[in-house]
């Protein structure tokens, strides 16, 4: 039987860089409680799914990861299951059932505050139901004791939940609507990583460009938050993600002047056909989008510009399809990830549109795009070879040989070097590339 002074948790976490910085959160409070923080889910006392609705099959990875649990609970029936984030927030006390009661405590995407109360209310339970929170005043992320995964690369989440409701996505069902930080708090948060000599601040949101529009101040906005944020003693600031509505001449202004916004843009076009996009509910045309890469390229210096496709919306036709295709051949993204449409209960699409795109029609034009996105990627990389950046040493690459590390732009390099350069910035002269990305030697 595990003794109460070694608690010990397990975090794992499924989906984009804000579920990840949730998850700093999860362990900044568990940790505040006495938890040791462990790689394995074996030993763990209590065990957290941080979980993510965006992707395919959501709910299907998460019950075969609760299997284990279950597992688990057969040799310890002590240990505890809780499971937040999206799917949390979308299926509520349905997990119960959902997971055999292997579930002990559920909780929302803003409800990482009430962690440590739920455990306490999960152990002392008379009957196998899950203890939830999720109807309760979200958290204020200025109190959630965050515990950065990295000495050197800080999140900082500036916007939480989305008002734009396009048509496919579950965010603002799960997330509610958008609530913005007051500038303030979030340079104080980035004050500390300042003081901690962090190399690396990313501001997080689902539509950062989004930022100010509900606190009705025409100076509060993305453009002044990212200016602000110039000022700051900070070696690279990044952001994601970007939406082409919201996305102002200014920013990609405040991008092109020297400072340290790193060049990177992740914006999703998610199509290129204009009846396709009004579906989706994107607010701009397959024009508009391509007028905003023009100025983004014209303005930000080897800015690379990476993207979200759907194949396979209701209705897409080839017609369609190709507009896509066209798009894709014009907007040269440095890299894409293209998704097969596939309906999320609840959304307006789910509502709407019958999923009446064959599954083999969404395959092969997945694959049609993979193909072409491929050798447009390894041509954007070629294009680098020659030339010397500033890396930031983020770790030692799979190989365990050789160091990876992050351009400006974004983009992966591996090469030799001394694991004592993990968390520096050095000069790598690029002498090769492919399309998963470059490689070089450091140039002292
Ligand atoms: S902008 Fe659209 S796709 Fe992005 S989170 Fe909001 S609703 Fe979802």
């Amino acid at each position: 039987m595990t003794q109460e002074t070694t608690k010990r948790a397990y975090i794992h976490t499924w989906g984009c860089q804000m579920n990840e910085h949730k998850s700093e959160g999860i362990a900044g409070v568990l940790t505040e409680e006495g938890y040791e923080l462990i790689d394995s889910m074996d030993e763990a006392d209590v065990v957290v799914y941080n979980t993510c609705m965006v992707r395919e099959k959501a709910v299907d990875k998460l019950l075969s990861h609760t299997g284990l649990v279950a597992k688990l609970k057969k040799k310890r029936p002590e240990v505890l299951l809780g499971i937040g984030g999206c799917v949390a927030q979308a299926l509520k006390g349905e997990l119960s059932e959902r997971t055999n009661q292997t579930v002990d405590f559920i909780f929302g995407s803003s409800q990482i505050g009430e962690v440590p109360r739920l455990i306490r209310e999960a152990k002392m339970r008379t009957n196998q139901r899950a203890v939830m929170a999720m109807e309760r005043i979200p958290d204020k992320l200025e109190d959630l004791p965050f515990l950065s995964f990295s000495p050197f690369q800080g999140k900082i989440t500036i916007t939480e939940g989305c008002s734009n409701f396009c048509s496919f996505c579950i965010v603002p069902y799960t997330t509610g609507l958008l609530r913005s930080r007051l500038p303030g708090s979030i340079l104080s948060e980035a004050a500390q990583f300042v003081e901690k000599k962090f190399q690396e601040v990313q501001l997080l949101g689902q539509n950062v460009d989004s930022y100010g529009n509900d606190l009705k101040d025409s100076d509060i906005n993305f453009a002044n938050l990212l200016k602000a944020f110039t000022e700051i003693d900070l070696p690279r600031v990044r952001f994601i993600s970007s939406h082409p509505q919201d996305m102002t001449d200014d920013v990609v202004k405040v991008m092109g002047e020297d400072n340290n916004i790193c060049e990177h843009i992740h914006v999703a076009v998610q199509s290129g056909s204009d009846r396709m996009l009004e579906n989706m509910r994107r607010g701009y045309t397959k024009e508009r989008f391509l007028s905003l890469m023009r100025d983004m390229k014209e303005n930000v210096e080897e800015v690379s510009v990476t993207t979200d496709v759907i194949v396979g919306y209701p209705g897409e036709t080839e017609e369609d399809f190709e507009q896509t295709v066209d798009l894709m051949q014009q907007a040269r993204f440095d890299g894409a990830f293209i998704f097969k449409y596939s309906p999320r209960p609840g959304t307006i699409s789910y509502l709407k549109y019958e999923d009446d795109v064959p599954f083999e029609t969404k395959q092969a034009r997945l694959e049609k795009l993979l193909v072409m996105q491929k050798q447009i990627s390894e041509e954007q990389n070629e294009a680098t070879i020659g030339k010397t950046y500033e890396v930031l040493v983020e770790k030692m690459a799979r190989d365990q040989v050789r160091l990876l590390g992050k351009t400006r732009p974004n983009k992966t390099v591996l090469f030799p070097g001394n694991p004592s350069l993990i968390g520096k910035l050095v000069n790598v002269k690029i002498n090769d590339a492919d399309m998963g990305g470059l490689y070089g030697e450091v140039i002292v």
